[in-house]
């Protein structure tokens, strides 16, 4: 989709006001089906040795499904997705009759490796070129901490949906990063890979709205278009420089 429709002196004038860049972490930064893949398996092990009642009859793929099914029941945390994962596993706790002492041990299990993550290749490389010239802000609706990652040096602020009790598209994460920053909403070139939640969000405050769209995914017309489309980060600083 080519969304660029703006003439060079409009987006000219449009690159020279940001002053910060704002990115989505999973799927933006990293395929993020992996690394749940991997943590959910290292859970599924540690709590099959240990209380072998919770996995009995379960594959791994059956307990993530239960999981899903019990986030997906739960609207009142579907922004903390950590406080999700603990009562998820007090209710295995509770349903196969253990005492639920175990549940921090285990959530420490699975956060640790949710985090290893492996960054798409050009990320590092673009990320490094950015933070020269623009702090960079990692927003996200899930429970990645940017911190604890190998691109943690890149980032000059990380703002969940946990620290703000909304996820995008609520401007609730961009309106704190951007207080943060001392900057406006049209400062702001945020990038993300979910229409729904990035581009609608970023739209809220007036921020730049850039579509990360790795897969050659179709815009959904009922949303308003993006600013710019982009397969990877590459593009990126093209972008900022007009
Ligand atoms: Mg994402």
């Amino acid at each position: 989709m080519q969304t660029s429709m703006k003439t060079s002196q409009e987006a000219l004038r449009s690159t020279q006001r940001i002053k910060a860049i704002s990115f989505d972490l999973d799927d933006t930064l990293w395929a993020i089906g992996p690394v749940i893949g991997r943590a959910n398996r290292l859970l599924y092990d540690w709590l099959g040795a240990r209380y072998p009642r919770i996995t009995q009859g379960h594959t791994v793929d059956s307990l993530h499904a239960q999981c899903l099914a019990f986030f997906h029941a739960r609207d009142d945390l579907q922004h903390d997705l950590s406080s999700m994962r603990r009562a998820f596993l007090r209710t295995l706790a509770a349903r196969a009759q253990y005492a639920d002492d175990f549940v921090e041990e285990a959530f420490a299990l699975f956060y640790r490796a949710r985090q290893e993550v492996e960054p798409y290749p050009e990320v590092d490389a673009v990320l490094t070129a950015l933070a020269r010239t623009h702090p960079l802000v990692a927003l996200t609706n899930g429970n990645a901490d940017i911190r604890q990652t190998p691109l943690a040096r890149h980032f000059h602020l990380a703002v969940s949906s946990a620290d703000v009790g909304a996820g995008k598209p609520d401007p609730a994460m961009f309106h704190r990063a951007l207080a943060h920053l001392g900057l406006p909403g049209e400062a702001l070139l945020h990038v993300g890979d979910r229409p729904d939640h990035d581009i609608v969000g970023a739209r809220r405050v007036g921020a730049g709205a850039v579509w990360l769209n790795r897969h050659a995914a179709v815009w959904p017309d009922e949303l308003p278009p993006p600013d710019h489309e982009i397969p990877d980060l590459r593009p990126l600083a093209g972008l900022l420089a007009g």
